[in-house]
């Protein structure tokens, strides 16, 4: 079996989607690249994160051509690929419809920085990706071409999608941006939030940089 680790990875860490209500059912997708072969091991299509095990996982080449699984898929195969194509410190990507996410995304509204773990995404917003047909190129073209600048984006009426260094660290992006989605809800429930300035992250962002342990090639704080 091919890339077995990250065959693992995606089994393990699309349970953790579920246990931790990032997702339910089958929504959703997470893949791994690895640089060295030019091959991403993705989620295969359909299926409850509960049943998957590392032989569903898919192998693809980043033409999106299947070298080794038996399993369709996942329906966003472009969208990921697209991703590594443009951003080349990408090594995972994680999509999901969680729902404070998705209600922003559906009212064509950015995550701001209302709190300053909006860090952990690398920027002080996530922005909104215009609406394109889920699973088409066209979606793939747009997210990517935003992703340039970014770490997590919206996609509108969809859902969020990130990507990181390490599946931990795509997680805990997509972690983040569940929680600062909930907290943004919770202000605009009461009032106006103060959105905290680009400047401010910027400040965060290298403090982030001496903040743990040290080491560990992990930055900023989890969430989750
Ligand atoms: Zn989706």
């Amino acid at each position: 079996m091919r890339m077995e680790d990250e065959r693992k990875k995606i089994t393990e860490y699309g349970k953790l989607l579920k246990s931790s209500g990032l997702t339910n059912g089958t929504s959703g997708n997470l893949s791994i690249l690895d640089k060295t072969l030019g091959l991403v091991a993705i989620s295969p299509s359909g299926m409850d994160y509960e049943e998957v095990t590392p032989i569903d996982v898919v192998i693809t080449d980043l033409d999106g051509n299947i070298v080794d699984g038996h399993r369709k898929p996942s329906s966003e195969l472009d969208l990921h690929i697209s991703i590594y194509k443009t951003k080349k410190d990408a090594v995972s990507i994680v999509h999901t419809h969680s729902m404070y996410c998705t209600t922003f995304a559906s009212l064509h509204i950015p995550l701001h920085a209302v709190h300053y773990l909006i860090a952990n995404t690398g920027t002080d917003n996530v922005p909104v990706v215009d609406y394109k047909t889920y699973g088409t190129k066209e979606l793939a073209v747009g997210v990517s071409e935003a992703m340039e600048k970014y770490n997590a984006v919206l996609m509108a009426n969809h859902g969020m999608v990130c990507c990181g260094t390490s599946i931990k660290d795509a997680i805990n992006i997509a972690q983040t941006c569940e929680w600062i989605a909930k907290l943004q809800w919770n202000c605009f429930c009461i009032g106006q939030p103060h959105i905290l300035s680009a400047m401010q992250i910027e400040d965060v962002l290298e403090k982030f940089t001496s903040y743990g342990q040290g080491g560990t090639g992990s930055k900023g704080y989890t969430v989750g």
